[in-house]
């Protein structure tokens, strides 16, 4: 049987790191699907794709090859896209693009597949609402925007990426109104998760608690 992690909540709560943090100490296959979001964007904008041209999504979706490394390096059709997915163009369209239907129907099934038989700790938006509404363990994360836009001009500045912290505030802000109100696959917090707000805390903090979760949830699975 597999074990499931679902880690749910808007950008820059820490919900890529404290994956990670499992991933390597609890030993689960880390998955993130924010990031196959961002490679279907990044061809959207490769081919000149437009959001209302369906055929071409569809050709493009049957084409992809979108592979996540246990390292955390991400390639697209054998590339290393690992940070161009996060420059600002991506991240400007990958909310519309992340809304279009038969994206998400693939998407979603792909992220099932990857979850088939294994133990893995998932993070995006709809993992335990939509992917994992039976995942072993859900959490959401949440923060205040201001802080986690600060988190967010951090990582971005380590990985060389320029955007200023207004930019990204507000790249933050729209991303949440529109993850908030998709049709399908919005943000929110599933009925059986538990809910945690890391604006004032360490991610070690936040980590503890997550891991004294997952293993009470273990032991009574056995
Ligand atoms: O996690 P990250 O911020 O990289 O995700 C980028 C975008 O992909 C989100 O703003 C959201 O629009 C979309 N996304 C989604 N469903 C997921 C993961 C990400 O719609 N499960």
């Amino acid at each position: 049987m597999s074990f499931i992690v679902a880690i749910d909540g808007p950008a820059g709560t820490g919900k890529g790191t404290i994956a990670k943090l499992i991933s390597n100490r609890l030993k689960l296959i880390n998955i993130d699907t924010g990031a196959m979001y961002r490679c279907v964007a990044l061809q959207m904008l490769k081919e000149n794709i437009k959001l209302d041209e369906e055929e071409k999504i569809k050709q493009l979706l049957k084409n992809i090859n979108i592979d996540l490394k246990d390292d955390g390096m991400v390639y697209l059709n054998g590339v290393d896209v690992t940070e161009k997915i996060r420059s600002k163009e991506v991240s400007d369209i990958v909310s519309p693009v992340s809304s279009i239907k038969i994206i998400r129907t693939c998407m979603v099934e792909m992220q099932r597949n990857l979850g088939k038989e294994k133990d893995v700790v998932m993070e995006g938006r709809d993992i335990g609402t939509v992917v994992f509404p039976n995942a072993d363990v859900k959490i959401y994360l949440d923060a205040d925007v201001h802080e986690r836009a600060k988190r967010r001009f951090l990582q971005n500045k380590e990985k060389n990426i320029d955007m200023s912290y207004e930019e990204i505030l507000e790249n933050i802000k729209k991303r949440d109104e529109n993850d908030k109100n998709k049709e399908i696959g919005a943000l929110k917090v599933a009925k059986d998760a538990i809910v945690i707000d890391s604006t004032n805390s360490a991610i070690e903090e936040v980590y503890g608690k997550i891991e004294e979760i997952i293993k009470r949830k273990r032991e009574i699975n056995g």
